[in-house]
């Protein structure tokens, strides 16, 4: 069985990335599963515990990551997150191609432990603008000015990561997001493939 790629997605919060994770994972061809992370930050209106998120404590978190129980794990925007690490495992070994919706500085650990041949990518989706993707944060209407604005000084700070990243990509459009990014996995899965 071919293990299968460690697919590393992320973009400042804002920009559409949960959007395109939920169209591309409707192509079964891709064999594509998320990695469901752990976070202390409290459900938005209509998030699951165990389908968004698996939401915990602060103490919970740090006994997990005591516990070497993570992949990567940041904090943003005064909240933790995590990607479990036994999933992830199991499912690539599965031969799945496993999503990571992660921020930069988790995406950046997971990097630095992949070596090139680990079947590994990542991808950035970019805004077409910092003023649009400040419209699209305050169009979500979840979050209060101050975590606003932390979130709008964020996103130009994880701008700044996009050098680290194997493909950047412009979330001007959906449908056309959505075709380049099946684009992207569906390439890299043929290589992996002649290996
Ligand atoms: P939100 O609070 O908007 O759901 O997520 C905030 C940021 O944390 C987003 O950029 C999201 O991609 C990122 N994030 C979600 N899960 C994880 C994770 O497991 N690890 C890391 N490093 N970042 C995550």
């Amino acid at each position: 069985m071919q293990k299968g790629l460690l697919i590393i997605f992320s973009g400042p919060s804002g920009v559409g990335k949960g959007t395109i994770i939920r169209e591309i994972m409707k192509f079964p061809e891709l064999k594509l599963t998320y990695s469901i992370s752990m976070t202390t930050r409290a459900p938005r209106e209509g998030e699951i515990d165990g389908v968004n998120y698996f939401f915990v404590t602060k103490e919970s978190f740090l006994q997990h990551l005591y516990n070497d129980d993570f992949l990567e794990h940041a904090c943003f925007v005064d909240n933790y997150y995590a990607t479990p690490k036994a999933y992830v495992e199991k499912m690539r070994n599965e031969g799945y191609n496993v999503i990571l919706e992660i921020e930069t500085v988790g995406a950046k650990q997971v990097m630095n432990v992949m070596k090139d041949d680990e079947g590994c990518i990542s991808i950035f989706l970019v805004p077409p603008s910092l003023e649009e993707l400040e419209r699209r944060i305050r169009g979500r209407k979840s979050e209060s000015e101050e975590v606003i604005q932390k979130r709008i000084a964020k996103a130009e700070l994880e701008m700044q990561e996009t050098f680290r990243y194997k493909y950047v990509v412009c979330n001007r459009n959906i449908k056309k997001t959505v075709q380049k990014v099946y684009d992207i996995i569906h390439d890299e899965m043929q290589k992996k493939a002649m290996d």
